[in-house]
């Protein structure tokens, strides 16, 4: 056996001896497995005739339909595109005939056998030319673009779902700030905020040398609204009033002056004015007082107006003498104590 193996130049049990491959072969294969390896589907179109040379055989794998059916024609691919990309795509292969782009490529969908569009792009150049300058032959590589599509599609509900969660993270920050910086019940700056923004205002008050006054509001026997009333309604009362010196400020504080009003506490208020002296300020709480006491306030738990007063301490700070945040409040405070002392319903002003 041995023998005869030998002289037919061939050994049994070892791999037959491969021929070697010529250059044109070799090339072929690295092509082939270029294309594999990338799944890229090679086409060659004659643009004279309109003819698909070759190529397209993966795609029509990938899309389902059978060897046969592979396009003959260009037209038989455009009859399987996406009406909508048409255009696009037609577009993009005239500008590169007419040798405005250097490159052709486009993206389109094409219907598969189940009657589904699929993504795919197609990227190609005219490899030569007749004697006029005319493309003939139009070579490219065409690849499903499925993936890359559902990677965008995912990004797109990644990215909308991040979008919405900002959104309610803006929201809650809104919130948050409402709820650190406002008064539940009245909805004005609360006593915190109300701080910070007089610590700002004697600041500023004291570097630009300009006055800066402050009014202690404080209901009269709010504790008799209470007691009579019902504790709702001595909460709407506590609105009633914070609207009511909101309105008059709006009315009474000029363009160029700011006037913040603030829930001290209870059924107190305080009310910082910048750039007010102690005069201004005693003139704007004179008109407060007397126009709550006119008007009284309406509660809508008892469907009625309930007459209310309120007594005012008004304070400015010294522009002389550096007294800071504390003195002016306690400033204002004595002011109040005064006003209740003397018979409420009335402004007591103390320069500090
Ligand atoms: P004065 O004229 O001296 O200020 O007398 P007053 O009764 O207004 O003052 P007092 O400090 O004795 O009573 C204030 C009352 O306000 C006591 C408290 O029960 C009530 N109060 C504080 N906060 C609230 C609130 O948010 N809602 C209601 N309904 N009552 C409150
Ligand atoms: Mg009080
Ligand atoms: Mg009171």
């Amino acid at each position: 056996l041995r023998a005869v193996s030998f002289l037919c130049g061939v050994t049994f049990g070892m791999p037959a001896m491969q021929k070697l491959l010529t250059k044109q072969e070799l090339f072929e294969r690295r092509l082939e497995i270029a294309l594999e390896a990338s799944g890229l589907d090679l086409w060659e179109n004659d643009l004279s005739t309109g003819e698909v040379i070759f190529g397209l055989s993966k795609v029509f794998d990938q899309l389902g339909y059978a060897q046969q059916d592979t396009a003959a024609y260009i037209d038989d691919i455009f009859a399987l595109m996406h009406p909508d990309d048409i255009a696009t795509v037609k577009l993009a292969v005239e500008r590169h005939i007419e040798g405005q782009t250097s490159r052709y490529y486009s993206e389109f969908r094409l219907r598969n056998q189940a009657g589904e569009w699929v993504w795919f792009a197609n990227y190609g150049k005219i490899v030569d030319r007749d004697e006029h300058n005319r493309g003939h032959r139009f070579t490219g590589v065409c690849f499903n673009l499925e993936e890359q599509v559902r990677y965008k599609e995912e990004l797109n509900a990644l990215n909308a779902r991040l979008a919405a969660q900002n959104e309610q993270l803006e929201q809650m920050n809104k919130e948050l700030h409402r709820l650190a910086n406002y008064d539940a019940l009245t909805n004005t700056v609360n006593r915190r905020r109300l701080m910070e923004l007089g610590q700002e205002a004697v600041e500023h008050a004291q570097r630009s040398n300009l006055p800066l006054a402050l009014m202690l509001i404080d209901i009269d026997f709010f504790k008799l609204i209470n007691d009579t009333w019902g504790h709702l309604a001595g909460d709407q009362a506590i609105k009633a009033v914070a609207r009511h010196c909101e309105e008059k400020l709006k009315d009474l504080v000029t363009e160029d002056q700011t006037a913040t009003l603030g829930r001290f506490g209870g059924e107190e208020f305080t009310v910082l004015l910048p750039s007010l002296t102690l005069a201004d300020a005693n003139t704007l709480a004179n008109q407060i007082c007397s126009s709550i006491a006119q008007q009284g306030v309406w509660l809508p738990e008892v469907d009625q107006v309930v007459p209310v007063t309120v007594s005012i301490g008004v304070a400015e700070l010294s522009r002389i003498k550096r007294g800071g945040l504390s003195e002016l409040i306690e400033a204002a405070d004595r002011a109040l104590y005064e006003a209740k002392r003397s018979g409420r319903n009335k402004v007591c002003a103390l320069k500090v």
